[in-house]
């Protein structure tokens, strides 16, 4: 079996910014790497890891919820009603942004940095920045 099997967590870290130059930082938990500035910063947050501990996913295999019991993402998981294992990933939070050409909302996913977008709308190219 090589089939990755996965569901994506619906729990996100807090979105914190740089203590350095304040541009945002990765939304995770433990040591995270500044995107702009390089800046290495360990981002702890209890609430997180509770949520995370409690959350409840279904089984992509057989639809059975579990509790996932793991307070850390990506956290491995075996199904106990049909054995198969999954991979509970880390939530990607997203965000909608207005394409300045046309004015169609594009839902994205919400990653530090730069980056340039093409709209599916009005092949405009916009640049967005987190
Ligand atoms: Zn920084
Ligand atoms: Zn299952
Ligand atoms: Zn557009």
């Amino acid at each position: 079996m090589s089939e990755e099997l996965f569901v994506e967590s619906r729990i996100s870290p807090p979105a914190l910014s740089c203590p350095k130059c304040d541009e945002m930082l990765p939304q995770k938990l433990g040591e995270v790497q500044c995107q702009s500035c390089s800046a290495r910063v360990n981002i702890e947050h209890e609430g997180t890891r509770k949520q995370w501990v409690q959350e409840k996913v279904s089984c992509p295999g057989c639809e059975k919820v579990l509790i996932v019991g793991v307070d850390s993402r990506p956290a491995n998981l075996q199904c106990v009603a049909c054995d198969c294992q999954f991979t509970v990933k880390p939530n990607i939070p997203k965000v909608e942004v207005d394409c300045p050409a046309c004015n169609r909302r594009l839902r994205m996913k919400k990653k530090p940095g730069r980056r340039e977008v093409d709209c599916p709308a009005c092949d405009k190219i916009l640049v967005v920045q987190f």
